[in-house]
Parts: C-alpha cells; sequence; structure tokens
C-alpha cells in the first residue's frame, strides 16, 4: 500500500515512544506499508489515549518524520 505525505505512517509521531523499527524505517524510505501494520501514536493529544493508526490512518497533527 502506498503512504503518501500526511498520513501516519510519514508522520514523526507513528510509534514515537518506542526505538525505529526496521518496519518503520522501510516505511519511511520506501513510502510502502502492510496494511496490517498497527502502532501507537505518540501525538501529545493522542499519546493519553494510546490511539492506535495504520499508516495509511492521519490527522491534522501530522509531522514529518526525519528519517534516521
Ligand atoms: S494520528 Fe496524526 S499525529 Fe498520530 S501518527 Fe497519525 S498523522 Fe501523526
Amino acid at each position: 500500500m502506498q503512504v503518501h505525505d500526511g498520513q501516519c505512517g510519514l508522520c514523526g509521531h507513528f510509534g514515537e515512544h518506542h526505538a525505529k523499527s526496521n518496519v518503520l524505517v522501510t516505511i519511511l524510505s520506501s513510502k510502502q506499508a502492510d496494511v496490517a501494520v498497527l502502532d501507537e501514536c505518540g501525538h501529545p493529544k493522542h499519546a493519553s489515549l494510546h490511539l492506535k493508526v495504520t499508516p495509511i490512518s492521519g490527522c491534522d497533527g501530522f509531522t514529518p518524520a526525519v528519517a534516521n
């Protein structure tokens, strides 16, 4: 599945509270993701809710992730 700018897979808050896994790095570099991937959103407004999102989810809190 293609991941576009503005979607969780390319957002710095996606899985932000754990070390960047190979899965997340691969999504960033390839802009492709398995739709079955689910990770926690670390955005301050969502973190306490433990919101789980897929790489193709998204919200207005999108912040571009840095590759490393
Ligand atoms: S829900 Fe919003 S803030 Fe959280 S990872 Fe997705 S785009 Fe980023």
